[in-house]
């Protein structure tokens, strides 16, 4: 017998399939989707089995055999095998990315370099010596000293010591010594009246075991509760009272929390309809696809908490996606709230340990649902009854490195696989999805109340150009610093929120708003800092920043962005007596941080929370009754066609935090184009409105949902090399792809330079083209057989979630 083998080198030509000769002890146990030690080249590496068969056309002297099974139940099942294969075409990735990003971290490779003694005749030196300590072979680590290091090199070339790369399989799972005390009673008695008077303490252990008979205790509670050491208990083991043994447990990381049973609700004729449609699919076994768009607290998670109730009746699983596991600490405890033990949350903030233990739980079937991020769309469960995307058009759902995959396809493809419907929830549908609903590929569902008919909040918008001419200056409009002044004064709470996104800036007049654009492109320009100059990142154009606003001819025109951190002494500075809290990426590094900052804040232990696109999402608490946008215009203008949707996204979510509950929502939304429709359209809540005008320029310009398109990159660390690669895959292109197929670029990327490496990228648009998959295949052939020498790094991102 053989196995199909895929190695863990992810690499052209690597990427396909090896045949390994299966040993005559494994014949039987072995099965598709167990990890295996293999070697490969000179080399151990770790591999995944996704095939069996009795023929190979390896000859003879050429067949290897696998080395190791490490697992004797396979990791993966049938059907992430066929995920693999699917992933791999639609992603364009290395079939080993595919099988490893099914995995949690503790069952991918690590590998460690082992040095061994060849020559044992030789004669070592003293510091080599102190490192093997009489063994013949150690670990080598990565951070022994330079001289032991280069020591080692020359006995390595005197063929005196071989390193080796070996896999290491790190046994993640967490085990407890358990007492197994003996069941006969009789037993016990007679071994109790063996027991000298002397060794009074053993005397007392086995007392308590003849009332314990039979049962199986912790060790370590045993040595509490008896208030004994283990030298005694271990005396008592010689004897035959008990045993002791290891089991298996679980990390639990919810095990310190207390949480409360919740209770459902009676549902709203809205929420009841969109239920009774999932449940009759559900029923059927369809794999329907719904778009439950719902206004923020119209109560879709109280959908999603009955339709998974239902499918937990049939003892089946569901899959719950959030966006941002760590930010929405409120949404998942709605979870463990209602569900209890059956819930298995994937949070980022695990240990590699706790991760691969909630892993187990859910391979083997002992929790029934799962809220995690992205990743958690592999979740190894199999017999999913429903799959739930909230706040479907999140960008983080979709993977920026290989494997690139959208969260949401890969959930409608598990959908079809298990017959189940797929719910995607959102107060603001990504154009996409709304689109696919309206022309029916997905159901539309919609709640457009609240369950309490709470009003949304009043949102007013802010001209920061007329607060600058009446000699404002500051950040903040009169009318939100009075805003601010009440709120303190009521000692209520507010949320100001500070819009950020990217590291890219634009150029704008403070006098009139003119952001600079492209004199070809609906798209701003791109300010570079480095060469000060501003760039169009879809057709390339260039130019000086300019003095003077062409509109207006104000000097006031600058490029724009702005920190956390200087709000914040801003806020200081105007409200000294006002409590604040800020959440960033420079206050939440830490584990658990975010969670901490949002407890602190939701015990009232500040007044203003201030943070980035982080708290547009998920907090729900009584007491904010005010949200201040501070500028509305960074994300408008980013260079990305997305750039309104994901402006009227934020400032939806944002303005949803306010007014939840009793006391009444008030917004300020500062900017620069009050005028703007996804500024407009967002102080009306009007999506649909917002939709149509979207589309509209959607249309016009060519863009998604009207097109596809296609991101490549190509970095080196020579700006010219990078810039000659570039071209030429973007002329391969042009030769190869159908003339309706646009390709934009090439053009240096937003971000210009990472890590030394330039940047370029060059954009495809298309309607229809069948032969795009083979021509990316040939164009990725090309570049891993040639370029990759050169040191060009090229990718190739399908419906990218951003462009720049
Ligand atoms: P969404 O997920 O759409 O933002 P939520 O599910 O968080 O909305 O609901 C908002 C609030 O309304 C929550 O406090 C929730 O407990 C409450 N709620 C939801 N459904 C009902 C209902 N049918 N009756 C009363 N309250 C409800
Ligand atoms: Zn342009
Ligand atoms: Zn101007």
């Amino acid at each position: 017998m053989f196995a199909e083998v895929i190695v863990d080198v992810a690499a052209y030509p690597i990427d396909r399939p090896f045949d390994y000769a299966i040993p005559e002890k494994y014949q039987s146990i072995i099965e598709s989707g167990s990890r295996v030690k293999v070697p490969f080249g000179n080399r151990q590496v770790l591999g995944f089995v996704t095939s069996l068969k009795s023929d190979t056309d390896v000859p003879l002297e050429k067949q290897k055999p696998i080395g190791e099974l490490l697992d004797i139940e396979p990791v993966l099942t049938q059907e992430m095998l066929a995920m693999t294969k699917w992933l791999k075409r639609h992603t364009l990735c290395y079939e080993i990315d595919a099988l490893q990003v099914m995995l949690p971290s503790a069952l991918r490779a690590k590998y460690e370099k082992i040095l061994r003694i060849v020559d044992s005749s030789a004669v070592l030196p003293q510091s080599v010596q102190a490192l093997f300590q009489g063994k013949d072979s150690v670990e080598l680590k990565a951070d022994e000293s330079k001289e032991l290091l280069s020591t080692i090199k020359k006995l390595i070339k005197e063929h005196i010591l071989v390193l080796e790369t070996a896999v290491k399989q790190k046994t993640a799972v967490k085990k407890v010594r358990m007492v197994q005390i003996e069941k006969d009673v009789n037993r016990l008695k007679e071994i109790y009246e063996n027991v000298s008077n002397q060794a009074k303490k053993q005397k007392d252990v086995i007392k308590w075991m003849i009332e314990h008979s039979g049962e199986r205790i912790i060790l370590s509670d045993v040595l509490k509760s008896l208030n004994t050491t283990n030298a005694v208990l271990q005396g008592v083991v010689e004897k035959g009272a008990a045993t002791l043994e290891f089991e298996e447990v679980y990390r639990d990381p919810y095990a310190d929390r207390t949480i409360d049973v919740s209770k459902k609700h009676a549902l709203t004729n809205e929420q009841h309809l969109a239920l009774t449609e999932i449940i009759h699919s559900y029923d059927q076994h369809e794999a329907a696809t719904f778009l439950l768009h719902g206004i923020t607290g119209s109560g879709k998670t109280e959908v999603y908490l009955q339709a998974i109730e239902r499918s937990l009746k049939d003892q089946k699983e569901a899959i719950v996606l959030v966006p941002e596991i760590s930010l929405t600490p409120q949404m998942t405890n709605r979870f463990k709230e209602r569900f209890g033990s059956l819930v298995a949350v994937l949070h980022s903030g695990l240990s590699t340990g706790e991760k691969y233990d909630e892993w187990r739980k859910i391979s083997r079937g002992e929790v029934k649902v799962v809220v995690g991020a992205r990743s958690a769309i592999f979740a190894p469960f199999q017999n999913i009854g429903l799959i739930i995307l909230d706040e479907e058009h999140e960008g983080t759902y979709k993977q920026d490195d290989s494997p690139r995959y959208h969260a949401r396809d890969v959930a409608i493809w598990r959908s079809e696989y298990h017959q189940c419907p797929v719910i995607l929830g959102s107060a603001t549908p990504s154009l996409e999805s709304y689109a696919r609903a309206k022309k029916g590929n997905y159901a539309l569902l919609t709640l457009a109340k609240r369950p309490r008919e709470q009003a949304l909040p009043e949102v007013s918008i802010i001209d920061m150009r007329e607060q600058l001419k009446n000699g404002n200056r500051s950040m903040f409009s009169l009318e939100l610093a009075d805003a601010i002044r009440l709120r303190l004064e009521k000692g209520e709470q507010m949320v100001l929120f500070l819009n950020r996104r990217g590291h890219s800036s634009f150029v704008m007049c403070r006098d009139c708003g003119t952001v600079v654009e492209c004199p070809n492109c609906d798209i701003s320009m791109t300010y570079h800092r480095h060469q000060e100059r501003i760039k169009c990142h879809y057709c390339g154009e260039d130019s000086e920043v300019p003095n003077s606003c062409p509109q207006c001819s104000s000097d006031h025109i600058r490029f724009f962005g702005t920190g956390t951190q200087k709000v914040e002494e801003e806020i200081a500075r105007f409200f000294p007596t006002a409590r604040v809290l800020r959440m960033d990426v420079d206050t939440t590094r830490k584990k658990g941080s975010h969670e901490h900052i949002l407890k602190m804040f939701g015990d009232g232990k500040a007044d203003i929370l201030l943070g980035t696109q982080m708290i547009a999402k998920g907090l729900d608490f009584p007491n904010i009754t005010l949200v201040g946008v501070l500028s509305a215009d960074t994300t408008l203008h980013l260079a990305d066609f997305r750039a309104a949707e994901k402006t009227f996204q934020l400032l939806t979510q944002v303005s949803g935090r306010a007014g939840r509950h009793d006391k009444k929502g008030e917004v300020v939304v500062q900017t620069y184009t009050p005028e703007h429709y996804a500024i407009q359209f967002a102080q009306h809540h009007d999506f649909i409105a917002f939709y149509h005008q979207e589309m509209m320029n959607r249309k016009q310009f060519a863009y998604p949902p009207f097109t596809y398109v296609v991101l490549i990159q190509i970095t080196h660390e020579d700006v010219l090399m990078t810039a000659e690669y570039a071209h030429k895959a973007a002329n391969w292109l042009r030769e190869n792809l159908s003339p309706t197929a646009e390709i934009i670029g090439p053009t240096a990327s937003s971000i210009s330079r990472v890590q030394n490496r330039y940047r370029y990228q060059c954009l495809i648009k298309y309607k229809k083209e069948p032969m795009l998959p083979d021509v990316l295949q040939q164009l990725i052939r090309i570049y891993r057989t040639d370029w990759l020498k050169k040191g060009i790094l090229m990718s190739i991102d399908l419906n990218p979630s951003s462009i720049m």
